[in-house]
C-alpha cells in the first residue's frame, strides 16, 4: 500500500521549516517515508508540483495570458512567479539517490494539465525516469480555482458554470492518456463551494473518460483539511470510477512529513465501501494491480 502523492516543499514564502526550496537533503527524505511506514504505507511517491520547477517555465508557457479577466491574471503572474523555486533536476536526481540508497521511494511528479500544452509536456517529460505522473487541473486559464484568494471567482462565473468548464478539462485530461493518474479529481469544491445537488452527469463523463484513457485515480485523504471537509473524489464520484473499473491509488498530498500516509486507513475503507479490492501501482510508468491492504 503506497502513498503516491507527496511534495517535498509546502507552499509559500520560506518559513524557515524543512530544507529551503530547492533542497533535498536525505534525512529530510527519510522522514517523510518514516512516518508514511509507520501508518502502514510500503512505499512512497514523491509528486513534486511541475509548475514549482523553474524547468517548466518554457514548456508550460504563460497560460493566463489570454484571459480576459485582469485581477485574475495579475494574481497567477505573482503567484507563479513566486512559487517557482524549485528544481526539476535536483528534485529527479535526490529522489533516484534515494533511491539507489534501498529506500522505498518511487519518481512521480505533479503535472499541470491545460488542454494546449498537454502533448508538448509529456513529450518534455518523457526523457525522465518517472515511476508515474500524477496530473491535475489547478487553473482554467488565469483562475486558480483551488486558491482561497480566488475564490471569488464562483460568484462571478456562477458556481453551475464553474462546475461544468472545471469537469470539461478535467475530462479531456482524463481521456488524454497522457499522464497515470487523476490527482484531486473532483478539487473544484476544495473551498467549500458545492451544487445542490453532485453533478452526476459531469461525474460519468469523467468516468468514462478515465476508463477509456486508460488513467487511473487516487483516492485523497487531503480534503479533510480543506474546507471542503471531504475526500477527493466524493464518494458518489469514486463508485462511478469503480463502476467503470478505473483502477485507484491511495494519496495524502502530504506537504510536510508529519502528513504522510495520513488517514490512509480512511481511504482506504471509503474504497473498499464501493468495492474495490485492489489498487494499481507502478515502476517505470509500467501499472500493475495489487490486493489494496
Ligand atoms: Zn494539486
Ligand atoms: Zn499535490
Amino acid at each position: 500500500m503506497g502513498d503516491y502523492h507527496v511534495h517535498l516543499h509546502k507552499h509559500g514564502p520560506y518559513d524557515g521549516e524543512g530544507p529551503p526550496p530547492g533542497q533535498y537533503p536525505i534525512d529530510h527524505i527519510e522522514a517523510f517515508v518514516e512516518t508514511a511506514l509507520s501508518r502502514g504505507a510500503d512505499e512512497i511517491g514523491f509528486t513534486e508540483h511541475l509548475y514549482r520547477c523553474v524547468e517548466s517555465a518554457p514548456v508550460l508557457g504563460t497560460w493566463w495570458k489570454e484571459d480576459p479577466r485582469k485581477d485574475l491574471r495579475e494574481y497567477t503572474k505573482s503567484y507563479v512567479a513566486s512559487e517557482r523555486v524549485l528544481s526539476l533536476e535536483r528534485y529527479v536526481q535526490a529522489v533516484v539517490d534515494a533511491k539507489d540508497r534501498g529506500l522505498p521511494v518511487l519518481l512521480g511528479l505533479e503535472v499541470d494539465f491545460f488542454p494546449e500544452t498537454a502533448e508538448a509536456v509529456a513529450e518534455f517529460l518523457e526523457p525522465y525516469p518517472f515511476d508515474f505522473l500524477v496530473a491535475a487541473t489547478h487553473w482554467l486559464g488565469a483562475w486558480g480555482l483551488d486558491l482561497p484568494d480566488q475564490v471569488f471567482e464562483f460568484n462571478r462565473r456562477g458556481p453551475v458554470e464553474a462546475y461544468e468548464e472545471y469537469f470539461r478539462t478535467e475530462t479531456e485530461l482524463a481521456a488524454s492518456g497522457l499522464f497515470d493518474v487523476l490527482a484531486h479529481a473532483d478539487v473544484i469544491k476544495k473551498q467549500g463551494v458545492f451544487l445542490p445537488q453532485p453533478p452526476e452527469d459531469l461525474y460519468e463523463e469523467l468516468a468514462v473518460a478515465a476508463a477509456r484513457g486508460g488513467t487511473a485515480v487516487e483516492v485523497s485523504t487531503a480534503g479533510l483539511y480543506q474546507p471542503a471537509r471531504e475526500m477527493y473524489p466524493s464518494k458518489p464520484l469514486l463508485e462511478r470510477f469503480y463502476n467503470h473499473r478505473v483502477p485507484i491509488t491511495l494519496a495524502s498530498d502530504a506537504h510536510v512529513p508529519g502528513d504522510a500516509g495520513r488517514d490512509r486507513d480512511k481511504a482506504i475503507a471509503m474504497a473498499e465501501t464501493v468495492g474495490y479490492t485492489e489498487r494499481i501501482r507502478f515502476r517505470k510508468r509500467v501499472g500493475e494491480m495489487v490486493p489494496l491492504d
